[in-house]
């Protein structure tokens, strides 16, 4: 019932010339019906890649939007508005890039996710544990708090028009992925939490896998009952790669 997903961040890489070059590529790729397929260039490319995949059924997101939705004094941030202005449909909001290496709080993803979906974004909620806390057995709890700081700001409905994506930190661009049960076990405990407050919205809400997600790895990931497609990285860079793992959600 859930329609599967995936979502390929190119993070800070492409040039014009190799984000042509991707266009092309993508747009020789043979992608499954019944799977939504998004990529998420950096801001400066989105227009290119919007008007380079037209007609093609690949939707573009960014990777990251600023608290307040509408354009304004905010020197070098991006508004949502003017994301859904240039194509967007998708944000990451809460990358753990951002969470950690640029300090965002729980506070600025919920203000980002809430200015997101006020313009009509979709927000895909980026969560997940560090190396250290999952060997200190925290992983459930850090990401219970990353989820439920959403669902106290701004209410358990707002699920309803968002996708969430389980992340172990210590997996992305690392070339080590979570186990399909690993990951299975964190998405299960996602989807109880918000089913201990809706549980429609529980049933009905796409949560990814991310994490140096491969083709190989793949159709083992998305064929575990909880997760509902991936969140791609350095894979995403590379057409191929990137339709063998949307053929494989
Ligand atoms: P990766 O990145 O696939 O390169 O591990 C995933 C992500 O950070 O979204």
């Amino acid at each position: 019932m859930r329609r599967p997903l995936v979502a390929g961040n190119w993070k800070m890489h492409g040039t014009r010339a190799s984000v042509a070059e991707l266009i092309k590529n993508l747009r020789m790729l043979t992608l499954p019906v019944g799977v939504d397929v998004v990529v998420m260039p950096p801001c400066l490319y989105i227009a290119q890649v919007q008007s380079g995949l037209e007609g093609k059924a690949i939707a573009v997101g960014a990777q990251d939007c600023a608290v307040d939705p509408v354009q304004g004094a905010l020197t070098g941030e991006i508004a949502a508005a003017q994301l859904v202005d240039a194509g967007c449909r998708y944000v990451l909001v809460g990358h753990s890039e951002r969470r950690l290496l640029l300090g965002e709080s729980d506070a600025v993803v919920v203000r980002k996710f809430a200015a997101a979906q006020s313009c009509g974004l979709i927000p895909v909620l980026c969560v997940g544990e560090t190396l250290e806390q999952r060997e200190a057995g925290q992983t459930l709890e850090v990401v219970a708090q990353q989820v439920g700081a959403v669902v106290e700001g701004l209410g358990v409905g707002v699920f309803a028009g968002a996708v969430i994506a389980y992340e172990p930190v210590w997996a992305i661009g690392t070339g080590l992925t979570a186990t399909p049960q690993q990951a299975q076990d964190v998405h299960a405990a996602i989807r109880a939490q918000l089913a201990a407050d809706n549980a429609e919205i529980a049933a009905g809400v796409r949560i990814l896998y991310g994490g140096s997600v491969k083709a190989v790895s793949a159709a083992e990931l998305f064929g575990m009952p909880d997760i509902d497609g991936g969140l791609v990285g350095g894979a995403s860079l590379n057409a191929d790669e990137f339709g063998a793992i949307c053929r494989a959600a």
